[in-house]
């Protein structure tokens, strides 16, 4: 439902915490790629920006949540270190098209790196997601680095050989060698959820009721969500 309502009906959106506070994250992550800002500034800079860039109130549970994400931000700009002297950066927050299968397929590589010794090239996705919920459905989320690879062999005209998460909360990497196998197998999953959304008369409602209430940005336009969250209200003593 979320997505007719976003890509089709193209209804305006309203923003969460979650979102801005990864935004805020990744404009820090590029303007360090594109050579803008140096290490050493990246916590200054993190702390100045934060309000201004996280306006909306992260959710009342679990507790704590919003100290957590600002804490865990700050220790990864404090302690930042580039992503290893070996590489070049080739490309930073890349906006690219492609044509998958007869589809028109937009994405944004967040940063794409050449090994200098090797020649290898690794495609990295800046993550504010709880690793948790990024091993839960690992291999749903390596699809998305698959579309990537895609977007690298059409730029550079060959497949990267690393795929890699940088779940930057955590300054921990997950990484997935390339596959091909896993890479076809993207391709097809793509061809089929393109040919389901162009014909789906049905769209399926969230299961998630802390989703629809926290985190969807179309609730507003959508009838569980609005449902959701005014029968908590009922239910939320005065
Ligand atoms: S409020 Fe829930 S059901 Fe409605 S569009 Fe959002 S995620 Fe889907």
């Amino acid at each position: 439902m979320a997505f007719k309502l976003q890509y089709i009906d193209k209804m305006p959106q309203i923003q969460n915490a979650y979102a801005s506070y990864g935004t805020h994250c990744h404009s820090i992550l590029e303007r360090w790629a594109k050579g803008e800002l140096m290490s050493f500034e990246l916590a200054d800079v993190y702390i100045a920006e934060y309000d201004e860039a996280v306006k909306e109130y992260f959710p009342p549970f679990p507790r704590g949540l919003a100290g957590k994400y600002y804490d865990e931000g700050l220790q990864y700009f404090k302690t930042f270190d580039g992503f290893g002297d070996q590489y070049d950066i080739l490309s930073v927050e890349d906006k690219f098209e492609l044509n998958i299968r007869g589809n028109r397929f937009v994405g944004i590589a967040d940063l794409i790196l050449r090994d200098r010794n090797t020649g290898q090239i690794t495609v990295i996705d800046h993550k504010s997601k709880s690793m948790q919920s990024l091993k839960k459905k690992l291999f749903e989320n390596t699809r998305q680095l698959y579309t990537y690879a895609a977007y690298v062999k059409e730029r550079f005209g060959e497949y990267p050989s690393m795929l890699r998460f940088n779940m930057f909360r955590y300054g921990k990497f997950v990484d997935e060698p390339f596959s091909m196998e896993r890479y076809t197998e993207t391709m097809d999953w793509i061809e089929r959820t393109i040919d389901g959304i162009r014909t789906d008369k049905d769209w399926l409602v969230s299961s998630s009721g802390y989703f629809c209430k926290f985190i969807c940005s179309t609730r507003d336009h959508c009838p569980i969500g609005q449902e959701i969250i005014h029968s908590n209200e009922r239910s939320t003593p005065a």
